[in-house]
């Protein structure tokens, strides 16, 4: 196992009705800038939750983040910001949300240009952010729990990733009487993209750390199960609190400890997002069975692990249990209404790969994934096998 640090400082409220507490978790005068998305909040009750239980706090409100953040929206909040001298965040809202305040968080506190924080030579924020709370609607992301963010800039089409210790919520609450009202294709995205942060932490060459691939194994068989049941017409609270806790669970860095950790497949699905709009979690079902199959040599033992303790299959050699487990992960896609492949989404796909190879070159990412190894040229490929 490898040496690793562990710390994670948010608190996390479950349940159902916990949202009225917040208040005891934001410093007495504190004064709010609650965050929120296109409206879902006002139509689901939350809203109203949320105003109760702040009623004794000064209070603002900034909504309209979109789906995969923008930069130039969050550039307004930071100026309001600044002009009322907020001083505590709350984020209420699925993951853009969240990681759209977290960017906020690190802006609020940094002297330059903020665009240099998702840019070198910054790209990670060693400062403390300003002190936020979340209140999670959409299980997904498990930015509620971690320190990272992505954001996306329109004028330039770029989706790029940063974080850093001090980005930490300071208290998030998970209610799973919000999934009710979070439609299917939005449920299967988040099912989509919790399984991939399994994934890119666990799909790496075999590693000692056996309690972390027991955890990341029961956390991909809890979604196999959950999903159907989350998935269907009648709401389930215990099924969606399991969908919830999974999500969380499989990117609050519990377990990456110890392990070396991939990421490509999110790395190339920024691009998609960035180039196409398609949602982040569809673009990861797009990336990740290809990426699998050209990384086939360095991955398959851990592919046939994957197989024969996540599906049960047990007969036949390891490249043919690795294949079968590859075939599997895109069944369970599938069986999410989640489709496969760039031509599914996009009609004028030609010119992607070279896009993508293009952008990793320039940003001069030289070296992904698991063992730093994956040129801009591998990516073309990945890319190219996608289509
Ligand atoms: P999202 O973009 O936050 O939300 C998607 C849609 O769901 C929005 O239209 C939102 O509507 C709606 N919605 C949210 N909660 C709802 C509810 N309870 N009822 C009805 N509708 C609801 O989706 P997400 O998948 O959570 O976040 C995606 C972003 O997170 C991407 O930018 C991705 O790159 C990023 N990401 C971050 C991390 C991380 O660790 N920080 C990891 C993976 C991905 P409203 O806008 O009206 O609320
Ligand atoms: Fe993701």
């Amino acid at each position: 196992m490898l040496n690793f640090e562990f710390k994670n400082p948010t608190k996390i409220l479950f349940g159902k009705g916990e949202i009225a507490k917040i208040e005891k978790e934001i410093p007495e005068g504190a004064k709010i800038l609650m965050i929120y998305g296109g409206g879902s909040i006002k139509n689901n009750g939350v809203y109203d939750q949320v105003r109760k239980a702040l009623a004794d706090f000064e209070f603002y409100e900034f909504g309209g983040v979109p789906a995969n953040p923008e930069y130039e929206v969050l550039i307004n909040a930071l100026t309001f910001i600044k002009e009322k001298n907020i001083n505590y965040l709350l984020a209420v809202g699925g993951g853009s949300v969240i990681d759209g305040t977290k960017f906020l968080s690190a802006a609020a506190q940094y002297e330059g240009e903020p665009w240099e924080i998702l840019k070198k030579p910054v790209r990670t924020f060693e400062g403390q952010g300003m002190p936020f709370g979340t209140i999670l609607t959409l299980p997904a992301t498990g930015s509620e729990m971690n320190s990272g963010y992505v954001i996306s800039r329109r004028e330039t089409n770029e989706k790029l990733s940063s974080g850093g210790p001090g980005l930490f919520p300071q208290f998030s609450v998970l209610d799973p009487e919000v999934v009710r009202s979070i439609p299917k294709n939005q449920i299967a995205n988040g099912i989509t993209d919790a399984y991939t942060h399994v994934l890119e932490q666990y799909m790496t060459a075999p590693s000692s750390a056996d309690l972390q691939e027991r955890i990341a194994e029961s956390i991909l068989i809890s979604l196999q199960q959950t999903a159907p049941k989350v998935m269907e017409e009648d709401f389930d609270y215990d099924a969606a609190g399991n969908f919830m806790w999974c999500c969380t669970m499989a990117l609050n860095g519990l377990i990456q400890k110890g392990v070396i950790t991939d990421w490509a497949v999110h790395a190339m699905g920024h691009e998609l997002t960035a180039y196409y709009g398609i949602d982040h979690a569809r673009t990861l079902a797009i990336i990740a069975p290809s990426h699998y199959r050209y990384n086939f040599e360095t991955k398959k033992e851990k592919l046939a692990q994957y197989a024969e303790r996540v599906w049960n299959i047990t007969e036949g050699s390891v490249e043919e249990k690795a294949e079968a487990g590859i075939r599997k992960m895109e069944d369970f896609f599938h069986s999410l209404h989640i489709q496969t492949r760039l031509s599914d989404y996009v009609e004028d796909y030609q010119n992607t790969a070279e896009r993508v190879k293009k952008a990793f070159t320039e940003r001069n990412w030289l070296g992904l994934g698991e063992y730093k190894a994956l040129s801009p040229e591998d990516a073309y490929q990945i890319v190219e096998m996608s289509y």
